[in-house]
């Protein structure tokens, strides 16, 4: 699933191809994907010029030029792509959200959606979201005090939107990692070195995952060299020698998260 690096990508990208631009047309090839019948939806946004794209957590906010706003969660297996007709990828496409002759294409929404909403519903939304990790307001004082309050392991805790928003299962692997933290020890036992070593290793993968343009294996554009350029430390590398000490990463199911660590220089 696309976690904050991903997300804060597309945000930035789709900001420069389709920001100030009007949606000229819209099709819809799946229903479940939006939240009103489909005619509705089209012609609700059909016309209306894209003001702003913001991200919250896993989400992307299409500010609409009448005030409403288009919500995008792109859950599992989501991916977005933006070209011309002939450039399309060959899977089924979702929705279609038209600029002329380029087109935003949403493929692989199986949970994930678009819903049309107003600004006080997006907010609702957001309402149990925890804070932003690399929002300067969040500091390490504020850290620690969530990360004491809580009773899980540390694998879910970080993984918990509550908590901390926008990190999901290969980024907690990482984070973790880069901490020196094994994942399934309690988070309220951490002292306070430990959680200033994984305050500080959060914000430099986070920050590391935007810079290289995520994980997503699928280009945004046609010629796009940016997106899915971030490597994995440990998550999907099973048996392969750890990047710090070279003993075999380690799969474990851990809270039904499948969870790579270094079992020797995390703990
Ligand atoms: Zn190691």
């Amino acid at each position: 699933m696309p976690e904050l690096p991903e997300m804060e990508t597309y945000k930035t990208w789709l900001a420069s191809l389709i920001g100030g631009r009007t949606i000229t047309n819209a099709m819809i090839q799946r229903e479940k994907s939006i939240n009103i019948p489909a005619g509705k939806f089209m012609k609700a946004v059909t016309n209306q010029k894209i003001q702003s794209i913001s991200r919250r957590a896993k989400y992307l906010i299409f500010q609409l030029e009448n005030g409403s706003c288009l919500l995008l969660h792109l859950m599992l297996g989501g991916w977005m792509f933006f070209g011309k007709e002939e450039d399309k990828p060959d899977r089924t496409i979702q929705i279609q959200l038209s600029f002329g002759d380029r087109h935003l294409f949403f493929i692989g929404l199986r949970l994930g959606y678009l819903h049309l909403l107003t600004p006080e519903a997006v907010q609702a939304a957001f309402e149990k979201i925890g804070p932003e990790p690399l929002d300067p307001h969040f500091t390490l004082a504020a850290f620690q005090q969530r990360m004491q309050q809580r009773r899980g392991i540390l694998k879910t805790v970080l993984t918990n939107q509550e908590v901390l928003a926008g990190i999901g299962n290969r980024y907690s692997d990482e984070m973790l990692w880069h901490a020196q933290l094994r994942p399934d020890q309690k988070a309220g036992h951490l002292d306070n070195q430990q959680l200033a070593r994984l305050y500080e290793s959060i914000r430099f993968i986070l920050h590391k995952g935007i810079e290289q343009g995520g994980y997503m294996e699928h280009p945004l554009h046609v010629g796009d060299g940016k997106t899915g350029r971030y490597q994995m430390y440990v998550h999907g590398r099973e048996n392969e020698p750890c990047p710090r000490c070279s003993s075999p990463i380690r799969k474990e199911e851990i809270s039904s998260h499948k969870t790579y660590f270094c079992p020797r220089c995390q703990y």
